[in-house]
Protein backbone atom coordinates (compact mmCIF):
# COMPACT_ATOMS: atom_id res chain seq x y z
CA UNK A 1 0.00 0.00 0.00
CA UNK A 2 1.25 3.56 -0.94
CA UNK A 3 -0.06 6.77 1.15
CA UNK A 4 -2.02 9.28 -0.53
CA UNK A 5 -0.07 12.54 -0.99
CA UNK A 6 -1.20 15.70 0.94
CA UNK A 7 0.00 18.30 -1.86
CA UNK A 8 0.02 21.38 0.08
CA UNK A 9 0.68 23.68 -3.02
CA UNK A 10 -2.18 22.37 -5.12
CA UNK A 11 -4.51 22.83 -1.87
CA UNK A 12 -2.92 26.46 -0.76
CA UNK A 13 -4.17 27.57 -4.48
CA UNK A 14 -7.31 26.37 -4.20
CA UNK A 15 -8.42 28.10 -0.90
CA UNK A 16 -6.01 31.28 -2.42
CA UNK A 17 -9.08 31.25 -6.02
CA UNK A 18 -11.93 31.36 -3.16
CA UNK A 19 -9.51 34.69 -1.19
CA UNK A 20 -9.62 36.07 -4.55
CA UNK A 21 -13.54 36.32 -4.54
CA UNK A 22 -13.13 37.52 -0.65
CA UNK A 23 -11.03 40.06 -1.52
CA UNK A 24 -13.23 41.04 -4.45
CA UNK A 25 -16.39 41.89 -1.49
CA UNK A 26 -14.03 43.75 0.56
CA UNK A 27 -13.01 45.56 -2.36
CA UNK A 28 -16.65 46.39 -2.98
CA UNK A 29 -17.22 48.03 0.87
CA UNK A 30 -14.07 50.37 -0.12
CA UNK A 31 -11.93 48.05 2.15
CA UNK A 32 -8.15 46.20 0.49
CA UNK A 33 -6.40 43.93 3.06
CA UNK A 34 -3.32 45.45 3.88
CA UNK A 35 -0.31 43.71 5.28
CA UNK A 36 2.79 45.09 6.90
CA UNK A 37 5.97 43.10 6.45
CA UNK A 38 8.94 44.45 8.68
CA UNK A 39 12.53 43.12 7.90
CA UNK A 40 15.56 43.93 10.02
CA UNK A 41 18.64 42.72 8.41
CA UNK A 42 19.39 41.30 5.11
CA UNK A 43 19.14 37.41 6.06
CA UNK A 44 19.00 35.58 2.38
CA UNK A 45 16.60 33.11 3.83
CA UNK A 46 14.37 35.79 5.50
CA UNK A 47 14.13 37.78 2.48
CA UNK A 48 13.21 35.03 0.03
CA UNK A 49 10.33 34.28 2.99
CA UNK A 50 8.84 38.45 2.69
CA UNK A 51 9.57 38.24 -0.69
CA UNK A 52 6.86 35.15 -1.07
CA UNK A 53 4.66 36.34 1.05
CA UNK A 54 4.69 39.71 -0.84
CA UNK A 55 3.83 37.69 -4.12
CA UNK A 56 0.89 35.70 -2.45
CA UNK A 57 -0.86 39.10 -1.20
CA UNK A 58 -0.67 40.43 -4.86
CA UNK A 59 -1.89 37.40 -6.29
CA UNK A 60 -5.34 37.10 -3.99
CA UNK A 61 -5.57 40.83 -4.88
CA UNK A 62 -4.18 41.76 -1.57
CA UNK A 63 -1.83 44.83 -0.87
CA UNK A 64 1.14 44.73 1.13
CA UNK A 65 4.11 46.67 2.35
CA UNK A 66 7.86 46.04 3.14
CA UNK A 67 9.73 48.15 5.55
CA UNK A 68 13.03 46.92 5.69
CA UNK A 69 15.40 47.74 8.64
CA UNK A 70 19.11 47.31 8.89
CA UNK A 71 20.43 45.55 10.80
CA UNK A 72 21.61 47.69 13.69
CA UNK A 73 18.28 49.68 13.87
CA UNK A 74 17.71 49.80 17.59
CA UNK A 75 14.58 48.28 19.54
CA UNK A 76 12.89 51.17 20.24
CA UNK A 77 13.40 52.30 17.13
CA UNK A 78 11.25 49.14 15.88
CA UNK A 79 8.72 49.78 18.38
CA UNK A 80 8.28 53.28 17.00
CA UNK A 81 7.45 51.76 13.84
CA UNK A 82 5.50 48.83 14.91
CA UNK A 83 3.48 51.42 16.82
CA UNK A 84 2.81 53.94 13.87
CA UNK A 85 1.72 50.93 12.02
CA UNK A 86 -0.62 49.11 14.83
CA UNK A 87 -1.99 53.17 14.23
CA UNK A 88 -2.55 53.41 10.74
CA UNK A 89 -6.17 52.50 9.69
CA UNK A 90 -5.51 51.53 5.86
CA UNK A 91 -2.97 48.63 7.86
CA UNK A 92 -5.10 45.37 8.78
CA UNK A 93 -2.26 42.78 9.42
CA UNK A 94 1.31 43.68 10.58
CA UNK A 95 4.21 40.58 10.88
CA UNK A 96 7.85 40.95 11.80
CA UNK A 97 9.86 38.78 10.19
CA UNK A 98 11.95 36.20 12.71
CA UNK A 99 14.91 35.89 13.74
CA UNK A 100 15.70 39.16 14.84
CA UNK A 101 19.37 40.62 15.68
CA UNK A 102 20.15 39.71 19.03
CA UNK A 103 19.69 43.70 20.21
CA UNK A 104 16.18 43.60 19.88
CA UNK A 105 13.96 41.30 22.37
CA UNK A 106 11.39 39.04 19.86
CA UNK A 107 9.06 38.69 22.96
CA UNK A 108 8.83 42.36 23.45
CA UNK A 109 8.81 42.90 19.43
CA UNK A 110 5.68 40.48 19.66
CA UNK A 111 4.15 41.65 22.24
CA UNK A 112 4.16 45.40 20.98
CA UNK A 113 2.22 44.19 18.05
CA UNK A 114 -1.89 45.48 18.36
CA UNK A 115 -3.17 41.81 18.42
CA UNK A 116 -5.86 42.45 16.21
CA UNK A 117 -3.45 42.84 13.55
CA UNK A 118 -1.00 40.06 14.84
CA UNK A 119 -1.60 37.92 11.77
CA UNK A 120 1.02 35.54 12.43
CA UNK A 121 -0.53 34.40 15.97
CA UNK A 122 2.55 34.56 17.97
CA UNK A 123 0.68 37.64 20.28
CA UNK A 124 0.44 36.26 24.05
CA UNK A 125 -3.80 37.48 23.36
CA UNK A 126 -4.12 35.26 20.27
CA UNK A 127 -2.08 32.04 22.05
CA UNK A 128 -4.58 32.39 24.94
CA UNK A 129 -7.77 33.16 22.96
CA UNK A 130 -6.79 30.00 20.71
CA UNK A 131 -6.52 27.81 23.71
CA UNK A 132 -9.80 28.82 25.31
CA UNK A 133 -11.49 28.32 21.86
CA UNK A 134 -12.09 31.65 21.08
CA UNK A 135 -12.07 33.50 17.50
CA UNK A 136 -8.20 34.31 17.32
CA UNK A 137 -5.34 34.72 15.11
CA UNK A 138 -4.32 30.88 14.53
CA UNK A 139 -0.53 30.78 13.95
CA UNK A 140 -0.28 29.75 10.35
CA UNK A 141 1.87 26.99 9.85
CA UNK A 142 0.00 24.73 12.70
CA UNK A 143 -3.83 26.60 10.91
CA UNK A 144 -2.21 25.14 8.33
CA UNK A 145 -1.32 21.81 8.96
CA UNK A 146 -5.21 21.01 9.97
CA UNK A 147 -6.37 22.39 7.22
CA UNK A 148 -4.71 19.96 5.36
CA UNK A 149 -6.03 17.20 7.86
CA UNK A 150 -9.18 18.17 6.40
CA UNK A 151 -9.08 19.04 3.51
CA UNK A 152 -8.96 15.24 2.92
CA UNK A 153 -12.03 14.53 5.39
CA UNK A 154 -9.70 12.43 7.92
CA UNK A 155 -11.19 11.99 11.37
CA UNK A 156 -9.43 13.86 14.46
CA UNK A 157 -11.64 13.43 16.93
CA UNK A 158 -11.19 10.81 19.03
CA UNK A 159 -7.44 9.84 17.35
CA UNK A 160 -4.18 9.80 18.85
CA UNK A 161 -2.19 12.71 17.57
CA UNK A 162 1.62 12.55 18.18
CA UNK A 163 3.95 15.61 17.94
CA UNK A 164 7.22 15.76 17.92
CA UNK A 165 8.78 19.28 18.21
CA UNK A 166 7.53 21.44 21.28
CA UNK A 167 8.21 25.11 19.80
CA UNK A 168 6.36 27.97 20.41
CA UNK A 169 5.93 28.52 16.80
CA UNK A 170 5.17 24.76 15.68
CA UNK A 171 5.07 21.66 17.98
CA UNK A 172 3.19 23.57 21.09
CA UNK A 173 0.18 25.11 19.14
CA UNK A 174 -0.63 22.30 16.69
CA UNK A 175 -1.02 20.30 19.21
CA UNK A 176 -3.00 22.66 20.79
CA UNK A 177 -5.66 23.04 17.52
CA UNK A 178 -5.51 19.29 17.50
CA UNK A 179 -6.35 19.27 21.42
CA UNK A 180 -9.16 21.77 20.17
CA UNK A 181 -10.57 19.05 17.86
CA UNK A 182 -10.85 16.34 20.12
CA UNK A 183 -7.72 14.75 19.11
CA UNK A 184 -5.83 12.89 22.60
CA UNK A 185 -2.27 14.78 21.78
CA UNK A 186 0.60 13.17 22.70
CA UNK A 187 3.96 15.53 22.75
CA UNK A 188 7.32 14.55 22.31
CA UNK A 189 10.58 16.68 22.04
CA UNK A 190 14.42 16.16 22.29
CA UNK A 191 14.18 14.44 25.68
CA UNK A 192 11.56 12.11 25.12
CA UNK A 193 12.82 8.73 26.11
CA UNK A 194 12.14 5.81 24.02
CA UNK A 195 10.57 8.37 21.06
CA UNK A 196 9.33 5.05 19.22
CA UNK A 197 7.15 3.86 21.85
CA UNK A 198 4.78 7.25 21.44
CA UNK A 199 5.58 7.64 17.68
CA UNK A 200 3.70 4.09 16.81
CA UNK A 201 0.59 4.94 18.69
CA UNK A 202 -0.09 7.60 16.44
CA UNK A 203 -2.92 8.21 14.16
CA UNK A 204 -1.73 11.62 13.17
CA UNK A 205 1.54 12.02 13.50
CA UNK A 206 3.64 15.90 13.47
CA UNK A 207 6.90 15.88 12.86
CA UNK A 208 9.03 19.15 12.97
CA UNK A 209 12.08 18.43 15.01
CA UNK A 210 14.51 20.23 12.26
CA UNK A 211 16.94 17.53 11.05
CA UNK A 212 16.89 15.51 7.56
CA UNK A 213 15.22 12.23 7.33
CA UNK A 214 15.05 11.08 11.24
CA UNK A 215 11.75 9.33 10.88
CA UNK A 216 11.94 6.39 9.24
CA UNK A 217 9.06 3.72 7.85
CA UNK A 218 9.97 2.18 11.66
CA UNK A 219 8.54 4.95 13.29
CA UNK A 220 5.19 4.91 11.86
CA UNK A 221 2.00 2.85 12.58
CA UNK A 222 0.84 1.11 9.33
CA UNK A 223 -2.34 3.85 7.86
CA UNK A 224 -0.86 6.93 10.25
CA UNK A 225 -1.63 10.32 8.82
CA UNK A 226 1.90 11.82 8.64
CA UNK A 227 2.71 15.52 8.22
CA UNK A 228 6.09 16.55 7.81
CA UNK A 229 6.70 20.22 9.00
CA UNK A 230 10.75 20.17 8.99
CA UNK A 231 12.56 21.99 6.27
CA UNK A 232 16.17 21.29 6.09
CA UNK A 233 18.22 22.17 2.92
CA UNK A 234 20.64 18.88 1.48
CA UNK A 235 24.23 19.53 0.74
CA UNK A 236 22.86 19.44 -3.28
CA UNK A 237 20.65 22.86 -2.26
CA UNK A 238 17.48 20.64 -2.39
CA UNK A 239 14.92 21.09 0.48
CA UNK A 240 14.01 17.82 2.31
CA UNK A 241 11.60 17.25 5.35
CA UNK A 242 12.01 15.47 8.67
CA UNK A 243 10.62 12.46 7.47
CA UNK A 244 12.08 9.91 4.77
CA UNK A 245 9.32 10.26 2.43
CA UNK A 246 10.01 7.40 0.15
CA UNK A 247 10.09 5.08 3.06
CA UNK A 248 7.17 6.33 4.96
CA UNK A 249 4.94 6.52 1.96
CA UNK A 250 4.66 3.05 1.77
CA UNK A 251 3.55 2.71 5.37
CA UNK A 252 0.96 5.62 6.13
CA UNK A 253 -2.43 6.28 5.05
CA UNK A 254 -1.23 9.77 3.95
CA UNK A 255 1.81 11.97 3.87
CA UNK A 256 2.83 15.50 3.06
CA UNK A 257 5.71 16.03 0.92
CA UNK A 258 9.02 18.54 1.21
CA UNK A 259 8.33 20.79 -1.01
CA UNK A 260 5.16 21.12 -1.93
CA UNK A 261 3.77 20.05 1.36
CA UNK A 262 3.11 22.48 4.57
CA UNK A 263 5.44 25.08 3.18
CA UNK A 264 2.69 26.56 0.58
CA UNK A 265 -0.04 26.42 3.24
CA UNK A 266 1.53 28.27 5.72
CA UNK A 267 1.64 31.52 3.45
CA UNK A 268 -1.95 30.67 2.23
CA UNK A 269 -3.13 30.67 6.35
CA UNK A 270 -1.34 34.51 6.27
CA UNK A 271 -3.31 35.86 3.37
CA UNK A 272 -6.28 33.61 5.45
CA UNK A 273 -5.20 35.80 8.61
CA UNK A 274 -5.18 38.64 6.67
CA UNK A 275 -8.38 39.05 5.23
CA UNK A 276 -9.71 38.11 8.70
CA UNK A 277 -8.28 41.30 9.98
CA UNK A 278 -9.53 43.11 7.12
CA UNK A 279 -13.03 41.73 8.27
CA UNK A 280 -12.61 42.52 12.44
CA UNK A 281 -11.47 39.49 15.16
CA UNK A 282 -14.80 38.69 17.02
CA UNK A 283 -14.42 39.85 20.80
CA UNK A 284 -11.63 42.77 20.49
CA UNK A 285 -13.39 46.01 20.55
CA UNK A 286 -11.80 48.64 18.25
P1 LIG B 1 12.74 24.35 16.81
O1 LIG B 1 14.18 24.06 16.56
O2 LIG B 1 12.32 25.59 17.50
O3 LIG B 1 12.10 23.13 17.58
C1 LIG B 1 12.45 21.80 17.32
C2 LIG B 1 11.77 20.90 18.33
O4 LIG B 1 12.08 19.57 18.02
C3 LIG B 1 12.20 21.17 19.76
O5 LIG B 1 11.04 21.28 20.57
C4 LIG B 1 13.01 19.91 20.15
O6 LIG B 1 12.78 19.54 21.49
C5 LIG B 1 12.48 18.87 19.19
N1 LIG B 1 13.51 17.92 18.79
C6 LIG B 1 14.72 18.18 18.25
N2 LIG B 1 15.38 17.04 18.01
C7 LIG B 1 14.59 16.02 18.41
C8 LIG B 1 14.70 14.61 18.40
N3 LIG B 1 15.79 14.00 17.92
N4 LIG B 1 13.67 13.89 18.87
C9 LIG B 1 12.55 14.47 19.35
N5 LIG B 1 12.38 15.83 19.36
C10 LIG B 1 13.39 16.58 18.91
O7 LIG B 1 12.07 24.26 15.36
P2 LIG B 1 10.65 24.77 14.80
O8 LIG B 1 10.70 26.22 14.60
O9 LIG B 1 9.54 24.16 15.56
O10 LIG B 1 10.71 24.11 13.35
C11 LIG B 1 10.77 22.71 13.17
C12 LIG B 1 11.02 22.41 11.71
O11 LIG B 1 9.93 22.91 10.97
C13 LIG B 1 12.26 23.10 11.13
O12 LIG B 1 12.81 22.24 10.14
C14 LIG B 1 11.72 24.33 10.48
O13 LIG B 1 12.51 24.79 9.40
C15 LIG B 1 10.39 23.84 10.00
N6 LIG B 1 9.36 24.86 9.86
C16 LIG B 1 8.62 24.81 8.74
C17 LIG B 1 7.60 25.72 8.53
C18 LIG B 1 6.80 25.63 7.28
O14 LIG B 1 6.13 26.56 6.93
N7 LIG B 1 6.80 24.48 6.62
C19 LIG B 1 7.34 26.70 9.48
C20 LIG B 1 8.10 26.72 10.66
C21 LIG B 1 9.10 25.78 10.83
Amino acid sequence: MSGIVINGKELGQQLRENMKQEVEQLNEKNVTPHLTVILVGENPASLSYVRGKEKACAEVGMSSSLIQLSADTSEEELLNIIDEQNNDHAVHGILVQLPLPDQIREKRVIESIDPKKDVDGFHPINIGRMMTGEDAFLPCTPYGIVEMIKSKNITIEGKHAVVIGRSNIVGKPVGQLLLNENATVTYCHSRTENLKEYTLQADILIVALGQANVITADYVKEGAVVIDVGINRKENGKLTGDVDFEGVKEKAGYITPVPRGVGPMTITMLLKNTIKAAKGLKGIEG
